[in-house]
């Protein structure tokens, strides 16, 4: 059977490190295995959906190469891919039904107060709080006072206390659970009539014909109850896999701080989608991140070589990964991305002349994220700003005005220019450098001055040697 994977978000928000590296894993595992990475979105909770999100979260995807085979928007065979169409069409009823001819659902009425109170009163007790199942074998004629009083029932999930639950995890190994451990008889349809995603999580599975559920170790618990459900339909087990929680740089939890690590925000700081990809790919392995493009980090990765403890996310690291890929990158790979970080008109600086190339490799040594660009570019194209020299200094400089080759200029004509300023002033080393960096550049540090010569042009020179030395 050919693997089928699905990234199952709620429209409640946008991509960031956390459910992206959850997306990842599905695309590559999909990849790895020539499968379908499955997009469906689960929009069971009303008073969270933001409007807008889906697409948002489609396009985060797409941006960092992980364009979903199926989807609301890609529309495949399994479709519906949102979760209120598919009630709509009577997927979970059906499901229902089945469960209810073998006696495994009900209705429950508890209020929250009530529920509010069993479990502050566990609490008390030192127990863990649940749900005491309280509502099973209610009679008619009780489901009717209740009715009448006005109150909309819940449809629980009957789960055998004495069940033994076990599952082979990708990452995790054999897991085992004690059902009388999964806080009481699980809420499959809330009394608004939606169901959970825990309940219609397992009927998509199964419809959608999935293979493997891959997502975080947070839903390891909703894992065991899944397993129950797709046992009472009568359906087989997908594979799981469960990656260890993705922690911020300081160990805190990463949910603090999602604005800052959204995909949207690292696109808008200048990070590169396969940096970002294969940063997050990384995370678990003890490996260094795969330098290339996604399908090349696909075949590095591997459930059964991740690690079960908890990663963190390294900005620094990710900084690391980001420069290697900008530094080998050329002009031709770069200049869309590069142009959202650019002045509009760019391209035709200097008198129309694109000195754009020139200018990339000059400064991709030099740069961590495609915003640090824009210091380089003003440096380069922007007004100089005014440079003091001692006046040996600026002596030094107008000889140097004087020595300077006629351009076009290549890499080698800084060579040529060098030598000849050393034999006409005997100068050497930061001597010879410092003061010619300070006049071309107003700065101390930057790229190599060998190649911003082609960049700056000779008229360019000329005037800042000219007012570096007066
Ligand atoms: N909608 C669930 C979530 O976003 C999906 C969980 C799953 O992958 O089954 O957490």
């Amino acid at each position: 059977m050919s693997v089928r994977v699905r990234f199952a978000p709620s429209p409640t928000g946008k991509i960031h490190v956390g459910n992206g590296r959850t997306s990842l894993a599905n695309v590559l595992f999909a990849k790895a295995q020539q499968g379908t990475f499955v997009v469906r979105f689960e929009d069971t909770d009303l008073e969270r959906e933001i409007e807008g999100a889906e697409e948002r979260i489609l396009n985060d995807l797409e941006w960092l190469g992980m364009v979903p085979a199926e989807s609301p928007v890609h529309g495949g065979d399994f479709g519906p891919y949102r979760t209120r169409e598919r009630a709509e069409r009577g997927d979970y009823e059906e499901a229902l039904k089945k469960l209810d001819a073998k006696g495994l659902i009900y209705e429950c009425f508890v209020s929250k107060e009530e529920l509010d109170m069993m479990r502050k009163i566990q609490t008390s007790q030192g127990l863990p709080p649940r749900y005491d199942n309280r509502h099973r074998n209610l009679s008619d004629a009780e489901k009717e006072k209740y009715r009448a009083e006005g109150r909309k029932p819940v449809i629980r999930f009957k789960m055998d206390e004495d069940a033994v639950i076990e599952f082979d995890d990708m990452v995790r190994g054999k897991v085992r659970f004690e059902a009388r451990n999964l806080g009481g008889d699980p809420i499959m349809i809330r009394d608004n009539g939606i169901p959970l995603f825990t309940f219609a999580g397992v009927v998509d599975d199964i419809n959608q014909q999935m293979t493997h559920v891959i997502r975080g170790e947070d839903h390891v618990n909703n894992t065991a109850l899944q397993v129950l459900i797709f046992k009472a339909l009568d359906a087989e087990l997908p594979a799981f896999a469960h990656m260890p929680m993705l922690l911020d740089t300081d160990g805190g939890k990463l949910s603090k701080r999602l604005d800052s690590l959204s995909v949207s925000h690292l696109k808008a700081e200048g990070y590169l989608p396969q940096a970002i990809v294969s940063y997050m790919a990384s995370l678990g392995f003890g490996d260094a991140p795969v330098i290339g493009s996604i399908e090349e980090v696909a075949k590095q990765f591997d459930f059964g070589r991740m690690g079960r403890a908890a990663v963190r996310f390294d900005i620094e690291q990710m900084n690391r990964v980001n420069a290697q890929f900008l530094h080998q990158m050329s002009y031709a790979e770069v200049k869309d991305m590069l142009a959202d970080f650019l002045p509009e008109n760019h391209d035709e600086d200097r008198a129309g002349h694109s000195r754009m190339e020139a200018f990339w490799n000059a400064v991709r040594e030099n740069i961590v994220t495609l915003k640090d660009v824009q210091e380089h570019y003003e440096v380069c194209f922007g007004d100089m700003p005014a440079v003091t020299l001692e006046d040996e200094d600026k002596t030094y400089i107008a000889t140097a005005e004087t020595k300077l080759p006629a351009g076009p200029y290549t890499k080698e004509t800084w060579g040529e220019w060098v030598n000849l300023l050393k034999v006409e002033t005997g100068r050497k080393g930061k001597g010879l450098f410092m003061p010619l960096r300070l006049a071309l550049t107003g700065q101390q540090h930057g790229p190599e001055l060998a190649n911003l010569l082609p960049v700056l042009g000779e008229e360019h020179l000329r005037q800042r040697l000219k007012q570096a030395s007066q």
